[in-house]
């Protein structure tokens, strides 16, 4: 809650205690006057209600030196009113009995503001102030030996009905009055005007019976301005209908002639007034205080949306329409915000309508939260990526009594994620790119030597693993050096470049070729055995031969090979040293031929 109790200084405390010791004194001695030896007859005595205020409001030293302020105070007033030094000293003893014997009533650690937030502590208090008002005036007859039933009982409601009016008043002045300050307008100005008016009409004239004129004036006080218009506005009828029946004018010195009955009629009168207007002024009171304390609720929910971008929407069947945050209002930023829920996936792209108004209906029914990601076209043409989460609430008939959903843009991380996304294939593309380059012979385009060794390492584990056959065949050009040299060096590389190609179009499925340096090439043949690849080769041997050399000015080119079938004791050395081997004996044996490596000789 919002009370507090501010630490003041020794200083401000006896300025305070100061001037509730004057206000006391003031207002005794206008009482004094106003009765005019009437016999401490007055309607109200609204010094008792001061000195209550001032030892609820202030703290144990202030309320010792209000203590001695008011004593002080009340015997200079009363003596100067004519009582005489004892009774006065009794008056004295008997109005700060009262005062104390109603704080203490009203419990440790009670503040001004608790007497006003809580109705039973103002039930509590008009219970203390009737004991209170009937000590001090059972004090007041012992001490000044006084024992009139009609001064015990004047003094006994005079001073109780001082604290019931004057207390609360003081009191709600002091307080914050920060949700109920309407009595400081111009409104609050011309209400208290027409308060005073209704007074001055019942009190003032005895021809139109106009009492029931200043209740009907303090309720509307009450309902327009609130609690401290009510306790003003009560002020105010007492001190025009006590001043105004002393002076003889009205109806009540009318209708009751006796001094006595007039102050009974007040009092009841004012009491009545009390009665019927405290009550509905506090529930008043603490109502606005609620609205604003949910107003502040609201201001904080709405700051934090704004600090986590993050807003909200709600409905029920009951609502005209859903309700969206500002936040969320601010960041959907669509001229009409969706009134319904069928509206309300209609302002999703056109792309995504179906699949959330599919989402949204499947959670309709089954009542499990909801969260999804869609894009939402804006007014302006700009379009947003949203993250959305809904928590539905299902009523008795097994329908959404409550919809409750959150939205946050998140088009930024959306757009990071997807530039992310982009960067990641970029780069996997550039590393393979890179890979077929590190792979790649750069003139013939088939597989380098570092590829294809890497590829026989794998075939010789997959034969060794499936007991299957492998073969490879060395190929090396013949007499590759005078062409270089006859023909220049870049008929030598289209010659490279075309063998490469013939060998390449031999290839079946999971064969492959690779340039192993020079004009030396290699094949990687699984599932083969010597046999077979000798056959092949044969084959290959005829492609060569029959392409057309002439156009480079070649006559004919021809090639040696090594065969070579794994021998699964073998490691990977071995395998090539005997294609290596094939390849040497085919070289020595004439060329243009393809010898197959014999296990039986010695590698
Ligand atoms: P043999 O029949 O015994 O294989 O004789 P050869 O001349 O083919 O073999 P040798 O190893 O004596 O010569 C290979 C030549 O290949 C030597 C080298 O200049 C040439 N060479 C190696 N790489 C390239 C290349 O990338 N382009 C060209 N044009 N020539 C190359
Ligand atoms: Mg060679
Ligand atoms: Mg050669």
């Amino acid at each position: 809650m919002y009370y507090r109790e501010v630490k003041v200084s020794t200083e401000t405390e006896l300025r305070w205690a100061a001037l509730y010791g004057l206000a006391w004194f003031v207002c005794a001695m206008v009482a004094l006057q106003l009765t005019e030896g009437a016999d401490g007859i007055a309607a109200v005595w609204p010094s008792s209600g001061i000195f209550v205020a001032a030892l609820l409001h202030l703290n144990p030293r202030g309320r010792n030196m209000v203590t001695a302020c008011v004593a002080a105070a009340s015997f200079a007033a009363n003596f100067s009113a004519g009582a005489a030094p004892l009774a006065s000293l009794g008056y004295t003893i008997a109005n700060l009995i009262e005062g104390w014997l109603v704080f203490s009533l009203m419990g440790r650690g009670q503040s001004k503001y608790m007497l006003l937030a809580r109705p039973l502590n103002l039930v509590r208090f008009a219970g203390s102030a009737v004991i209170g008002g009937a000590a001090s005036a059972l004090m007041a007859g012992v001490l000044s030996r006084n024992f009139d039933t009609i001064f015990l009982s004047s003094w006994m409601s005079t001073v109780t009905l001082g604290m019931l009016i004057v207390t609360p008043v003081i009191l709600f002045l002091l307080q914050d009055r920060k949700h109920d300050r309407g009595i400081l307008t111009f409104r609050g100005f011309w209400i208290m005007v027409f308060v005073i008016l209704t007074a001055l009409a019942a009190f003032g004239q005895a021809d139109v019976p106009l009492l029931i004129l200043p209740l009907v004036a303090i309720s509307i006080t009450t309902a327009a301005i609130g609690l401290s218009g009510a306790v003003l506005a009560l002020l105010l009828v007492a001190t025009i209908g006590s001043v105004l029946t002393i002076f003889n004018l009205g109806p009540v010195g009318q209708f009751f002639p006796p001094v006595e009955q007039q102050v009974l009629f007040l009092q009841v009168y004012l009491l009545a007034l009390l009665v019927s207007t405290l009550p509905v002024a506090l529930s008043l009171a603490r109502h606005r205080r609620d609205l604003d304390q949910i107003a502040t609720s609201n201001r904080l929910l709405e700051n934090a949306e704004r600090a986590a971008r993050v807003g909200h929407w709600r409905h029920t069947p009951e609502m005209p329409a859903i309700y969206w945050s500002d936040e969320a209002a601010r960041m959907l930023n669509v001229q009409h915000l969706p009134r319904t829920l069928e509206e309300l996936t209609q302002i999703f792209h056109e792309t995504d309508q179906l699949r959330v108004a599919g989402l949204m209906a499947t959670a309709l029914q089954s009542g499990v939260p909801l969260a999804f990601e869609a894009r939402i076209e804006r007014d302006d043409g700009t379009t947003s990526q949203f993250e959305c989460r809904t928590e539905i609430e299902l009523g008795a008939d097994g329908r959404a009594s409550e919809v409750f959903g959150t939205i946050m843009d998140v088009t930024e991380r959306a757009e990071a994620l997807r530039e992310l996304e982009r960067a990641r294939e970029r780069a996997e593309t550039e590393a393979a790119e890179v890979r077929i380059l590190a792979e790649t012979d750069h003139l013939t385009g088939i597989p380098n030597r570092r590829k294809i060794i890497g590829r026989l390492g794998v075939e010789m584990e997959l034969a060794e693993a499936g007991d299957q056959t492998l073969t490879i065949a060395m190929v090396d050009i013949d007499h590759f050096k005078s062409i270089n040299d006859r023909f220049g060096h870049e008929v030598g590389d289209m010659t490279l470049v075309k063998v490469s190609q013939v060998l390449e179009a031999q290839l079946q499925r999971r064969e492959m070729v690779g340039r192993l340096g020079g004009e030396e090439f290699l094949l990687v043949m699984p599932g083969n055995d010597a046999q077979q690849v000798r056959d092949r080769c044969l084959v290959l041997a005829d492609a060569l031969a029959n392409l057309d050399w002439n156009a480079a000015g070649l006559e004919r080119v021809t090639v040696s090979i090594g065969v070579a079938q794994y021998n699964l004791r073998w490691d990977e050395s071995q395998l090539l040293r005997a294609a290596d081997d094939a390849l040497y004996r085919a070289k020595h044996s004439g060329r243009a031929r393809c010898v197959v490596y014999e296990e039986l000789e010695p590698l």
